[in-house]
């Protein structure tokens, strides 16, 4: 049977790049050898971190003066480095969500570290509003796309002091102003390539303003200057990554993912808001794109089982709501085609048919 893979992350990539990466795992570019078994230095893989390299700042319309890295740690390790390289006395968080509270309650291992505002009071399921950004903040952080609770940042806000965003599961949904952001960071396992690897676009002249000591290997600085390469970079997801890149550039870049975006939410929100059956779990106007939070109606709550279990058997994959939120849960990310979205959907239909 055919899957359609709902799944928040490690999440479901281009099928061309999974073939491509398997193919460069067995014999990467006819040398003979295979991806995995080669110097990280050798001028094939050199080719291949460059060209991930060249693709992030083209896609994403990276001004000068800004580095892309690759490291590793996951997104969960930036929620240090930030503060590492960035907190002198005190920095402001927005509380979006177990992410972003996450980052928060590490930077208060570094100085102050405030909570500018928070949506806990209703389980995250909105983005808060009217906050006010301190201006004595080294830095404002955001998480742009919160996974698990299905709310999404979709706009470049305007920040009086530095901004940086975790942006792990909607990196490349859409075209970004980089140049509003000090930092941009995220895993890559959401939306862009196998676990194992982080992204991060640092602003190179926002470094080298604290006054504590960086360990070597979390200092952004270290990876600039090694290229990403100050010690083994993971080759594989970096490959995959510029499979993807490729991929993405081929399809038509960002503008063109966003459209794709635009279209599958339109049509589950769709659903989701026609259907008695169902509701969305995330305030209207914040709603993710990737990331799509329904339950059942009250009044059908004791169906959810039943739901669960004949989307599986139509071949849904992934769609269990995370635990904090309950119901149900479709990870739409770049790679998922119109198609699978259209399966789901008419599973929705077809049980309120048959109910
Ligand atoms: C998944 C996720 C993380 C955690 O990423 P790791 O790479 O597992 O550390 C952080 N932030 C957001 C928004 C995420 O979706």
């Amino acid at each position: 049977m055919k899957k359609f893979n709902f799944s928040a992350g490690p999440s479901i990539l281009p099928r061309e790049v999974i073939e491509e990466t398997a193919k460069a795992v067995l014999d990467l570019n006819g040398i003979g050898l295979s991806l995995l078994e080669i110097s990280h230095r050798s001028k094939d893989f050199q080719a291949v971190l460059d060209e991930a390299v060249a693709l992030f700042k083209e896609l994403l319309d990276i001004p000068q003066g800004y580095s892309v890295l690759f490291v590793g740690g996951g997104a969960s390790m930036q929620f240090c480095m930030v503060p590492y390289n960035f907190l002198e006395k005190k920095a402001a968080y927005l509380n979006t969500g177990t992410w972003a509270n996450k980052a928060l309650k590490e930077a208060k291992n570094f100085g102050e570290a405030v909570e500018v505002a928070s949506s806990k009071d209703k389980t995250f399921s909105y983005i808060p509003k009217g906050y006010t950004i301190p201006t004595d903040a080294d830095y404002f952080h955001i998480t742009t796309n919160n996974t698990i609770y299905g709310t999404e940042i979709r706009t470049d806000i305007d920040s009086p002091v530095p901004l940086i965003a975790d942006m792990s599961s909607d990196i490349f949904s859409r075209p970004v102003d980089v140049s509003k952001y000090t930092c941009i960071y995220g895993g890559a396992q959401k939306n862009l390539a196998p676990s194992g690897v982080t992204f991060v676009i640092v602003k190179d002249d926002a470094l080298g303003k604290v006054s504590r000591t960086i360990p070597t290997m979390l200092d952004y600085r270290t990876h600039i200057e090694g290229g990403s390469m100050f010690n083994t970079p993971p080759v594989l997801p970096i490959y995959s990554a510029m499979q993807t890149l490729r991929w993405i550039k081929a399809q038509g870049g960002v503008k063109e993912m966003q459209r794709r975006a635009l279209e599958r939410a339109e049509l589950l929100y769709g659903e989701i808001d026609r259907n008695p059956f169902f509701c969305g779990t995330a305030a209207v106007e914040d709603r993710s794109l990737m990331n799509i939070d329904f339950v059942m109606a009250d009044e059908y709550k004791a169906l959810e089982d039943e739901f669960m279990a004949y989307a599986q058997s139509k071949g849904m994959v992934g769609i269990k709501g995370h635990r904090s939120v309950g119901g149900f849960r479709a990870s739409c990310y770049n790679a998922l085609p119109l198609e699978a979205v259209q399966a789901l959907v008419d599973c929705m239909k077809e049980f309120q048919k048959s109910h």
